[in-house]
């Protein structure tokens, strides 16, 4: 073995986790701990430490384990995320495949995902909404989180996911298609700030328009983890000065898009909900703000509803 510069000779999967763990630690990477068990539990081909047998974490490495090990955990010193080291990761009950650029989604975005889930399930059964297929429009599907949760967990669902990139629409109609999600899923790649007109003619008589939005205001870019701002693609963290220019360009689009009773149901800021809603309440006639919510971890989701005429 030429490889592990670290300690000399062959080594445990158990050592080599605490020796590259430490290694992280010293050259200041975040979670080390977390980032070395993850990278060495799946090159042995389980997603944590804890699912690995004694055995399989007590054996030496093969040499070219112990390469593989080096190479992937030498990644993760130039900061790559450990998501896109290991190529896959979990979000709710999907395990999905994530690449750079493609963004990371975040445990954050679960429960937005819970949210838009225990509305649409309770309409269908209230009956509200039309007798024909419900749908809903995903602006930003990154690598598919969102639209391919509410596929899975909404049989009937149609989605029409939507973004801008073509690595994001590429990964979301991938993981559509190994998840066998890919017949109720369009995906489109359409920039909703620059082609209105595209989005409109895509998606219409939605019940609901989800989106973890770029939110994030421009001068905060540069203080994020280098994990996010080195490897990440910034047209879906950057919201502009105010962090809303996504977001108003979404409430402007979400009436047309929308049918009636229909939601928009985002990820935002926890500065946004008071500005979202004073916003959308002077240009957004047919808008009505319905309410925000707190999740565990202090985010705002905040929830949009059309005003019905009848
Ligand atoms: N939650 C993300 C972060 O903290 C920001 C996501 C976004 O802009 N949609 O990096």
């Amino acid at each position: 073995c030429s490889t592990l510069s670290l300690p000399s000779g062959r080594i445990t999967a158990l050592q080599a986790m605490d020796v590259w763990a430490k290694h992280f630690e010293e050259k200041g990477v975040i979670e080390p701990e977390q980032s070395s068990q993850f990278i060495i539990a799946h090159l042995l081909g389980a997603k944590t430490k804890e699912c690995l047998e004694r055995k399989r974490l007590t054996e030496f490495l093969s040499c070219e384990k112990t390469e593989q090990v080096w190479r992937l955990c030498t990644r993760r010193l130039s900061r790559m995320p450990v998501q896109y080291i290991i190529g896959e990761w979990d979000f709710r009950d999907l395990t999905l495949k994530l690449r750079p650029p493609v963004f990371i989604p975040r445990p954050e975005t679960e429960e937005l995902v819970e949210l838009v889930l225990t509305d649409l399930q309770r309409e269908s059964r209230a009956g509200v909404g039309s007798a024909a297929q419900e749908s809903c429009v995903e602006v930003g599907c990154g690598s598919g989180a969102i639209s391919l949760s509410l596929l899975k967990s909404l049989p009937r669902l149609k989605v029409f996911a939507l973004d801008q990139s073509q690595d994001a629409v590429e990964l979301t109609r991938e993981n559509a298609s190994r998840l066998g999600l890919q017949d109720r899923l369009q995906v489109s790649r359409v920039d909703v700030m620059k082609d209105a007109d595209r989005v409109l003619s895509l998606c219409s008589s939605a019940s609901a328009l989800v989106s973890n939005p770029p939110y994030l205001f421009s001068e905060d870019l540069q203080s994020l983890e280098p994990e996010i701002y080195r490897f990440e693609d910034h047209a879906a963290l950057d919201g502009g000065e105010d962090g809303l220019t996504v977001i108003k360009q979404i409430l402007t689009l979400a009436p047309l898009i929308l049918s009636n009773h229909g939601r928009v149901y985002l990820e935002v800021d926890p500065r946004h909900p008071p500005l979202i809603r004073q916003w959308a309440e002077e240009n957004v006639e047919e808008l009505r703000f319905v309410e925000t919510r707190r999740d565990t971890s202090g985010r705002f989701v905040f929830i949009n509803k059309e005003k019905t005429f009848h």
